[in-house]
């Protein structure tokens, strides 16, 4: 087995969901190269984590209430001219969205246009923070990361 194979089957083998055979190379793959080993203690840690995370009760009859009002909608779109009107009103919104769009970036300036394009681009959000569980997955999955 190669080792993009066994990363991608270390979460499948972690929730039980590879056969025996599939199950034997991963772990003998795990046991000869230290970089997929490396991966299955980390990934094997945040596993750990979420098995042992306090699990609530849903209220009583939450499950009979998610249901009859998925059922309520299911009756409600029994009319397709109204699917087709709400439809036409979700396209006018979203034209009317990017007209406007289009019609604040050409007022802009410059110098405002480029600042209000970076605020939109993806690396002006926050990463998790560290002392959360995805902040902690992120730190411990960063050596993998090639850029
Ligand atoms: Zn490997």
């Amino acid at each position: 087995m190669r080792c993009p194979k066994a990363k991608k089957l270390i979460s499948p083998y972690m929730d039980g969901e590879l056969g025996p055979m599939e199950r034997g190379h991963l772990e003998s793959h795990i046991r000869e190269c230290s970089q997929c080993g490396d991966l299955f203690k980390e990934l094997s840690k945040v596993h750990e984590m979420f098995a042992g995370a306090q699990r609530f009760k849903a209220p009583y009859g939450f499950a009979g209430r998610v249901m009859s009002r998925v059922t309520a909608r299911k009756t409600r779109n029994i009319f397709p001219i109204a699917g087709f009107a709400r439809a036409a009103a979700v396209c006018f919104i979203i034209a009317a969205g990017i007209t406007s769009g289009e019609t604040t970036m050409k007022k802009l300036q410059p110098a405002n246009k480029e600042n209000m394009v970076s605020s939109l681009s993806l690396s002006s959000f926050d990463p998790a923070p560290p002392d959360s569980i995805g902040g902690a997955y992120l730190a411990m999955t960063e050596g993998d990361r090639e850029d």
